[in-house]
């Protein structure tokens, strides 16, 4: 069933979910059951699984010469998101990302995504590669988020690359897109950042879902940004519990996030990460808490491969 179908029929009740990231390549899917099972009890709707750029990893040989490689290590978004559906009988959003793949590429995964009986996809540029640091567009892909939207909407239109294409049948996705409480780290400003979202929704977004943010009103200003400009469509706040002290320093590194005052002292005072844990749960459960008040229609956690904090907030507010 779509998102929006989902947050339909729950008419105005605040709904759970989670995303996980596909395993890593060589590891068992196990780990991964494992890790959602325990989040079951809380009746998500859907579960959203990450897409993993490809990295460069160079070798040097014996006579010196250094190769260089690509490898995706975490490979399989479609085929654990068809794992996920058929284990535990519930909705899954693979995310597509633009980086790495030709039009012909997304088109063929979308077919792969449709004859799986999944019905949503979260449409995403995607992160560079990590050691090129700025993202670059296949050369027969897509730069933007938005044209990669427009590829799936045309799709859900029946109209496929290949235009010689006669006897068509339209898939029909749900397609989600991705919206930035603090602005996206390449905009040059949240004025910009909040066109080319609408954008995105006018190109057949049907929902936003959020990068994580650890200080409500960032969200609610967002919120109200978007709906000034014009962009209805549902807005699902991303959370995360902050788990460790080395946090403070990485997530505001990987995400591009302020870390609120309050929140920050309380850790850095922690004596340890255990203390730090229970802080970062606590906050994160007072933000639910806000955001469910203020009537969101879910709360999405990033799970980042580790259930039990997440576990720990949904049994106090489901
Ligand atoms: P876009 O919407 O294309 O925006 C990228 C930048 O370009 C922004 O600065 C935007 O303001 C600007 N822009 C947008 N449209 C235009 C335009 N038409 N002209 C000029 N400028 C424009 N990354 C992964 O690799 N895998 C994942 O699974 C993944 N999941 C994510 C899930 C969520 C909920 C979020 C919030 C992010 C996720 N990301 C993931 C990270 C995301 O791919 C990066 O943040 C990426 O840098 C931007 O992706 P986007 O879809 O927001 O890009």
């Amino acid at each position: 069933m779509k998102v929006t179908e989902h947050l339909t029929r729950a008419e105005g009740k605040t709904l759970f979910s989670f995303e996980v990231l596909p395993p890593k390549k060589g590891e068992n899917i196990q780990n991964l059951f494992s890790n959602i099972e325990p989040l079951m009890e809380f009746k998500p709707p859907f579960i959203d699984v990450t897409y993993h750029r490809e990295e460069y990893v160079y070798r040097q040989h014996l006579n010196g010469l250094l190769e260089k490689k690509t490898v995706r290590k975490r490979p399989g978004t479609v085929g654990i998101c068809a794992a996920i559906k058929n284990r535990f009988d519930v909705d899954t959003v693979p995310h597509l990302i633009c980086g790495g793949f030709s039009k012909e590429e997304t088109e063929n995964a979308l077919i792969d995504l449709h004859f799986l009986g999944i019905d949503n996809v979260l449409a995403l540029r995607g992160d560079p590669i990590k050691s090129e640091g700025v993202f670059k567009a296949h050369p027969d892909g897509h730069g933007y988020a938005c044209d990669l939207i427009g590829q799936v909407a045309d799709l859900n239109k029946g109209a496929y690359l290949d235009e010689e294409q006669d006897d068509v049948w339209a898939t029909n996705f749900c397609i989600g897109t991705a919206g930035y409480p603090e602005k996206h780290f390449e905009s040059p400003n949240s004025g910009a950042d909040i066109r080319y979202l609408k954008h995105k929704v006018d190109r057949g977004a049907e929902y936003i879902v959020t990068q994580m943010f650890f200080d409500n009103e960032q969200f609610f200003n967002f919120e109200k940004k978007c709906r000034a400009a014009g962009i209805l469509v549902p807005i699902i706040p991303g959370l995360k519990p902050l788990t460790t002290k080395a946090q403070l320093t990485a997530l505001p590194r990987s995400f591009y996030l302020n870390l609120p005052d309050e929140l920050v002292d309380a850790v850095h005072l922690a004596p340890d990460n255990a203390a730090a844990r229970e802080i970062g749960i606590e906050w994160c459960i007072n933000q639910s808490r806000e955001l469910m008040a203020h009537g969101v229609p879910v709360l999405h956690y990033y799970s980042m491969g580790k259930a039990e904090a997440v576990r720990r907030v949904a049994a106090a507010l489901f």
